[in-house]
């Protein structure tokens, strides 16, 4: 895939001064931000950042390679082995969390400004995934203190404890569509449980994780504890899962590469694995709904984020008897979506990250069109300049076709019409993903039956996208391995020891 160009560092610098098309101006970090430092990677090598809205160049960063992988390990090896953070209390490190998620809090506004220049998002959907970082930091801030093992009874003759401890170094390789939440999502429980990290950000998006690590520094984190290598996937990010002293690595992102890196591990030293990938989640419309209500979260369903969205609800399923009336107000509601401008205030669809990946939705289009889907609404690029495209609905298509069954991650849905509960349970199994699905129904049996019989790691019922700190998320089948938030994803940063003392 053309892609991002990689090009020498030459004379660039550690930071540049920014100002925003909203008029927020501050100072970018450019390198990688290994000890608490930032640096130059190794090699010499930058890459460009693009504004996905006017294509045009923002910045350079400075590339991290396999030598920069490898300095950022040491780096977080000997903070876990024996530098202040193995020695930190539980209760220490709930307290840098908490006060990292307060400096999120007090940069909301550049936090945000930052994730619609690099990604291209509306800047009112930015501003909710810093809430969402605040708040999943302070959530696992709250656990520091509070994981803890057993006593467990053997009999009179023997003691015998568990202990909840860390793993150690942990890789983590995170997507552009989320990159500050997803930044979150993975250091919260990794540094709540007292391990410590190696962060690859994506290639698209490195500027917002960048920005944190100042905030970093400033909530006080000991030196090694985070660090952070903007890098391509194939190098930095190969190197990371194939690490010897990385013990977990956990990964957000497609199925393709979810599967190199689980190959990786094992064929390095089997480091523990957590896997967050694709989706093609069913969005089920029973004929019982108040119809303008079901229509705005098929709506959200979809175009939030403009499609990029591991969860996205791209499959539409509506009950035969009311599928004209769904699709008649689903069609006149994806035309009043605001697409364009990211830093405009009414904005509700922003860019798509990338060429590539704007590119690649368009292909989708095409090949939906070829296999004689109807485009409903849509199908083109909106606007001039950057990579935007028209919400799209696809009609007239069947379970087989590839825009039924492959990921597009952008907005473009398919809708389809259903019978009853077991014709619509089949075809929202229909494919390998299980990451999540949506029932929309007046009828409590019908959605806890559906419920029941979707196999997703998620169902939502009456609603769509909608995240919680504390709520599992993960997938079934070829969505992943594992759960990220909540209590589950602390299993995913610690190991379990055994303690048997001999009492006889
Ligand atoms: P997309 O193709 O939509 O960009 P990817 O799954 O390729 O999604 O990217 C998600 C993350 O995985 C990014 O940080 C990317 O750099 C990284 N990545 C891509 N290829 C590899 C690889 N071979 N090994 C490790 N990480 C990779
Ligand atoms: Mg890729």
């Amino acid at each position: 895939m053309a892609g991002i160009a990689s090009v020498p560092a030459g004379s660039l610098g550690l930071s540049t001064h920014m100002k925003l098309p909203n008029g927020i101006e501050y100072d970018q970090p450019l390198g990688l931000f290994i000890n608490n430092e930032f640096v130059p990677g190794k090699e010499g090598k930058a890459f460009e950042v693009h504004s996905p809205s006017t294509g045009d160049l923002v910045t350079l960063v400075h590339e991290g390679t396999e030598v920069d992988v490898d300095i950022a390990v040491d780096a977080a090896s000997r903070a876990f082995d024996d530098g202040p953070w193995s020695r930190l209390a539980p209760a220490e490190r709930g307290v840098l969390l908490n006060k990292l998620a307060d400096l999120f809090e007090r940069d909301l506004s550049i936090l945000s400004s930052i994730e619609a220049l690099d990604n291209g998002k509306a800047i009112q959907l930015a501003r909710g995934d810093i809430a969402g970082c605040i708040g999943c930091i302070r959530y696992y801030a709250g656990w520091a203190d509070k994981i803890h093992g057993k006593v467990v009874d053997t009999g009179s003759e023997t003691f015998t404890y568990t202990k909840q401890e860390p793993i150690g170094v942990c890789g983590q390789i995170i997507p552009w569509n989320f990159p500050l939440l997803m930044f979150a999502w993975k250091i919260g429980p990794a540094l709540s449980c007292g391990n410590t990290v190696v962060m690859k950000t994506a290639e698209q998006t490195p500027l917002g994780a960048l920005y944190v690590c100042k905030l970093i520094k400033e909530a006080g984190f000991p030196p090694g504890v985070l660090n952070v290598v903007s890098g391509f996937g194939r190098i930095a990010g190969d190197a990371l899962s194939r690490h010897m002293k990385v013990k977990k690595i956990a990964f957000t992102g497609s199925t393709l590469v979810g599967r190199t890196i689980m190959k990786n591990a094992a064929e390095s030293n089997l480091k523990k694995v957590t896997l967050e990938l694709g989706g093609k989640s069913p969005n089920i419309v029973f004929d019982d709904v108040d119809i303008d209500r079901a229509v705005e979260w098929i709506n959200f369903g979809i175009y939030y984020n403009g499609g990029e969205v591991c969860s996205a609800g791209s499959r539409v399923y509506v009950q035969e008897s009311i599928y004209d009336k769904v699709i008649a107000a689903f069609k006149k509601r994806a035309n009043q979506n605001v697409v364009g401008d990211p830093f405009d205030e009414n904005t509700f669809q922003g860019a798509q990250v990338s060429k590539v990946q704007y590119e690649r939705i368009l292909n989708y289009i095409d090949i939906g069109k070829k296999e004689g889907a109807t485009v409903e609404a849509g199908g083109e690029r909106h606007g001039e300049k950057g990579y935007f495209i028209k919400p799209t609905i696809l009609g007239n298509v069947t379970e087989k076709m590839r825009v039924m069954q492959e990921e597009i991650f952008g907005p473009v849905c398919t809708i389809a019409k259903f019978k009853d509960i077991d014709d619509v349970v089949a075809k929202g199994n229909g494919t390998n993903y299980g990451l999540a699905a949506a029932i929309h129904t007046k009828n409590l049996n019908t959605a806890i039956e559906v419920s029941n019989r979707l196999k997703a790691g998620t169902v939502w019922v009456n609603c769509y996208n909608s995240f919680h700190s504390a709520l599992p998320f993960g997938g079934y089948g070829e969505s992943g391995i594992g759960r990220e938030l909540g209590k589950e994803a602390l299993r995913n940063y610690t190991q379990v020891k055994t303690v048997n003392i001999n009492l006889a």
